[in-house]
This record gives C-alpha cells, sequence and structure tokens, in this order.
C-alpha cells in the first residue's frame, strides 16, 4: 500500500480568530511535513505560501503589495502543508470564473468527507487577493478582516496553493476552499478572494490523514476561553 498522504496542520484557524498571533512553529520545522501549503506569519503579518518546498510571504501593509521568501528561522501562528500529490490532474483550456473551477474541481472528488490539496498553474485574466496587516495579539480577527489591503491583477500567471476541507472540520480549518496565489515572477501574491483563470493545469492531491498539532508550550493558547458560536460566525465573515 502506498504511504498515507498526511495534512500537518500546525494549531487552528479558530485559535487565530481569537487572537493568538504569536509564532510558536519556525519555517525549518514547517517544511518538513510538506511542500505546498498555507497559513500566515507571526503577528499574522501577511499571508504564507508554500510551494515546491519554499515558504514566501506575501503583505501589503505599507501600500504596496509585496512577496518575500522566507528564511528557515520565521515563525508561524497558523499554517497547513501537506507533501502534494496529485490524484486527478486536468488541463482548463478556457477561461472560467473562480466558482465554475471550484465545481469542476469538486467533481473529481470521491465523496464530501475528505480534506484535498489543490494546486493550480497557470494565466489568469484576474486575480483578486488580499494580505491580513500585521496586527497585535487579541485584536480581534473579525475586526482585522474588516481592514485588510487588497488588490487586484489582470493578465499573469502563476500558482494558487491550498486545500479543500469538508464541513465537519470548520473551525480547525475553514470549510471548502483556502487558497493562496504567488506570481511566477514572485512579485504578487496573498490570500485568494476571487479570480478568473484563462488557462492552466490543476491538480487535486489526495489526503488521508490529518496531523494536527497543537502550540503545546504557549500558555495563551493552553488558557484561551474561545466562544465556539462567536469563532465560527468570524470564520465566516473573515474567510
Ligand atoms: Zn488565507
Amino acid at each position: 500500500m502506498a504511504e498515507a498522504i498526511k495534512l500537518f496542520q500546525y494549531n487552528t484557524l479558530g485559535a487565530l480568530m481569537a487572537g493568538l498571533y504569536g509564532g510558536t512553529l519556525t519555517i525549518g520545522e514547517l517544511l518538513e511535513h510538506g511542500d505546498l501549503g498555507i497559513g500566515t506569519l507571526d503577528s499574522i503579518d501577511g499571508e504564507l505560501i508554500v510551494l515546491d518546498g519554499k515558504a514566501y510571504q506575501a503583505k501589503g501593509s505599507d501600500g504596496q503589495p509585496k512577496v518575500v521568501e522566507l528564511s528557515d528561522d520565521v515563525t508561524v501562528p497558523y499554517a497547513a502543508v501537506v507533501p502534494h500529490q496529485a490524484e486527478v490532474i486536468f488541463r482548463q483550456r478556457f477561461a472560467m470564473s473562480a466558482e465554475e473551477l471550484g465545481k469542476r474541481i469538486e467533481s473529481y472528488y470521491d465523496g464530501v468527507n475528505l480534506f484535498r490539496s489543490i494546486k493550480i498553474k497557470g494565466h489568469f485574466d484576474k486575480m483578486h487577493v488580499r494580505m491580513i496587516p500585521k496586527s497585535a495579539p487579541d485584536t480581534k480577527f473579525a475586526e482585522v478582516a474588516t481592514h485588510q489591503p487588497e488588490y487586484t491583477r489582470e493578465n499573469l500567471s502563476g500558482t494558487i496553493v491550498g486545500f479543500w476541507t469538508p464541513e465537519m472540520f470548520h473551525g480547525v480549518s475553514v470549510a471548502g476552499y483556502h487558497l493562496h496565489f504567488i506570481s511566477d515572477d514572485h512579485t504578487f501574491g496573498g490570500h485568494v478572494i476571487d479570480f478568473v483563470i484563462a488557462e492552466g493545469t490543476v491538480e487535486v492531491g489526495a489526503v488521508d490523514q490529518l496531523d494536527q498539532r497543537f502550540p503545546v508550550q504557549d500558555r495563551k493558547y493552553l488558557f484561551a476561553k474561545l466562544n465556539m458560536d462567536e469563532l465560527k460566525e468570524d470564520i465566516n465573515k473573515s474567510e
């Protein structure tokens, strides 16, 4: 039997939403568990993109979108990576909206209760992203989310990476698609809000197991009182 593909998730989206923004895992450690993924940086300073085993930060807080490659010692409060292995690969030959492409991708799933890794390399007529701005701990995520810089670029090449999460894991992650983008020239990227693909190659990866890690030495996490109803609402609003 082939080796099980493990989705490595560090911390939960719920904890992040509750204001636990301190980085407690290094990029070096994170990359040992996968070569494709998403997340955010210490103090929620922008969006993390893991592509082909390298980690990048997309940020837009000083008025201009910017992408930098990250060194191993940078820390993250939340991230998810997988050793991406395409199970389904298809060519998208004509323009489609994000919603249409999402439905096409889902048509290849067996059932609705497994995570999937997603990689879409192609040319995009439009890419609309946002970058979470660096924030002090305990500022509510839903607050921060109301004033995130957003950017749209037209006619560019790049790669979308991320995950599709089953409904029952909403809170641990965000149900449905959570995708980040990085342009081929590494000058533009972020959390994907919307896009129109012109053409490209779509890879859908299988996930057999979830390896959920916790920041076990982080007192803030250990003693955080989470209001779950409020959290789920915040995730719906912000993601
Ligand atoms: Zn994101």
